[in-house]
C-alpha cells in the first residue's frame, strides 16, 4: 500500500505541524503529570538536491527533529512526506524501504561506529540489509566510497579505533552514502571536530551533494557553520520555528531577536576569539514548564507587553522569508518593517 499525497515533483521532503512529546510520570501510580514539549508545531518542507540548515542552541529540539522525521523516534503527532509517502503511516517492509532512502550522519563519529565491526565491514552493513549488489562486488564498492570519501582502500580492512575523529566521520558518511540514499539528516556533524577539520567535512558533504543529487536537513548549533552549505535556513527555539529565509536572506536581514542573538555569537575576525562574541543572556528555559506567549520573551532585548501572554504565529514577511514574533504581525505581510516602524 502508498500513502500518496502530494504532486510536486520537486518536493522531496514535507513537515506539517510535528510534535513530540514525552511525558513526565509523577507518583507511585506513575500518572502522566506533564510533558516535556521537545518539538512543538514544526512545519517545513525540501526541494529535491536542497540543502535546510536547522540551527538552534542544545536543547531546543533540533536532534529530536531529525530523528522523528526518520522514525528513530516515534512522532506524538503532524505528518512527515517524502516523495509524496506519509512516512508515519508505513510499517514492517514499506518502512524499512523507505528509510534506505533516508539515512543519518551523527554528531559523534567515536560513538556511532561499532568498534567491533572492521570499516569495510560498516560501510557494507546497509547494502547486505538491504540485499544491495551481488554479495562479490560489495567490497569494491565500499573501498571505492572510501577513496571517495577521502579515506584509502586499505582501510577498508581497519578498525574504527585506528582513526582520527575526522576520519571516522568520513567513515559514516561512506556508510551513510552506501545505500544510495535521496536524503541525509546531517545531526551536528562537525560539532565535535576540530575548526581545521570542520570545513574539510563541510566541503566533502557539499561536493557529494552535487555528486549524487542529495538533500540534506544539516543540523547545528552554529549559524556560521550552516551558512555556506545551506539554502535555506530555519531557525528553532524551545522546540519551535522561529525564523526562516534563504541563507543569504537571513545572514543580509535577519528579522527575529533571537537570530540577530544568534548572529552577534558568530565570532568576528581571528576565528576563536571570544573577547569579540556578544553572547545572549541566560539559558534555554526547560521545554517541560515553557514561558507563556513568546517562549523566547524571558531573553529578548525588545520584549512587550503582549509577548508575555499571546502565542506567537509564523507569517510570511517577504516572499520565502517567515518569522514567528509579535514584532512583525500578519498585517504587515509583505514589509518586512517591525511593528509601528517608521516609514
Ligand atoms: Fe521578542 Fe516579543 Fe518577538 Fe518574542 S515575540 S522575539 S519576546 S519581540
Amino acid at each position: 500500500m502508498t500513502h500518496t499525497t502530494q504532486s510536486n515533483n520537486d518536493l522531496l521532503l514535507t513537515v506539517s505541524d510535528l510534535k513530540k512529546y514525552y511525558p513526565v510520570r509523577r507518583g507511585i501510580l506513575a500518572r502522566v503529570a506533564a510533558h516535556v514539549k521537545a518539538v512543538d508545531g514544526v512545519s517545513f518542507s525540501l526541494q529535491r538536491g536542497e540543502t535546510l540548515g536547522l540551527v538552534g542552541e542544545s536543547g531546543c529540539g533540533k536532534t529530536t527533529v531529525g530523528r522523528t522525521i526518520l522514525r528513530l523516534l516515534d512522532p506524538t503527532s503532524g505528518e512527515v512526506h517524502f516523495n509524496g509517502t506519509s512516512v508515519f503511516a508505513l510499517h514492517g517492509e514499506e518502512l524499512r524501504q523507505i528509510r534506505k532512502q533516508m539515512q543519518i550522519i551523527f554528531q559523534d563519529p567515536f560513538g556511532s561506529l561499532n568498534p567491533r565491526m572492521t570499516v569495510g565491514g560498516i560501510v557494507m552493513e546497509g547494502m547486505v540489509a538491504h540485499a544491495m549488489h551481488p554479495k562479490t562486488e560489495r567490497p569494491e564498492r565500499a573501498q571505492a566510497l572510501l577513496e571517495r570519501v577521502g579515506l584509502s582502500r586499505e582501510h577498508f580492512f581497519r578498525y574504527p579505533h585506528e582513526f582520527s575523529g575526522g576520519q571516522r566521520q568520513r567513515i559514516g558518511i561512506a556508510r551513510a552514502l552506501a545505500v544510495e540514499p535521496k536524503f541525509i539528516v546531517c545531526d551536528e556533524p562537525v560539532s565535535a571536530l576540530d575548526v581545521s577539520i570542520q570545513a574539510q567535512i563541510i566541503n566533502l558533504l557539499s561536493d557529494l551533494k552535487q555528486e549524487y543529487g542529495l538533500s540534506y536537513l544539516f543540523i547545528a548549533h552554529d549559524l556560521a557553520v550552516v551558512q555556506h552549505i545551506s539554502d535555506r535556513i530555519a531557525v528553532m527555539y524551545l522546540g519551535k520555528i522561529m525564523e526562516e529565509a534563504t541563507s543569504e536572506e537571513l545572514f543580509r536581514n535577519p528579522l527575529h531577536p533571537y537570530t540577530k542573538a544568534l548572529l552577534a555569537a558568530i565570532p568576528k575576525g581571528v576565528p576563536g576569539e571570544k573577547a569579540k562574541r556578544q553572547t545572549l543572556p541566560g539559558d534555554v528555559p526547560s521545554p517541560l514548564n515553557p514561558p507563556a506567549g513568546c517562549p523566547f520573551h524571558p531573553r529578548c532585548p525588545q520584549v512587550m507587553e503582549e509577548c508575555r501572554s499571546k502565542p506567537i504565529e509564523r507569517v510570511e514577511q517577504s516572499a520565502g522569508h517567515f518569522v514567528a514574533c509579535h514584532l512583525f504581525p500578519a498585517s504587515a505581510i509583505g514589509s518586512a518593517k517591525p511593528a509601528g516602524a517608521a516609514g
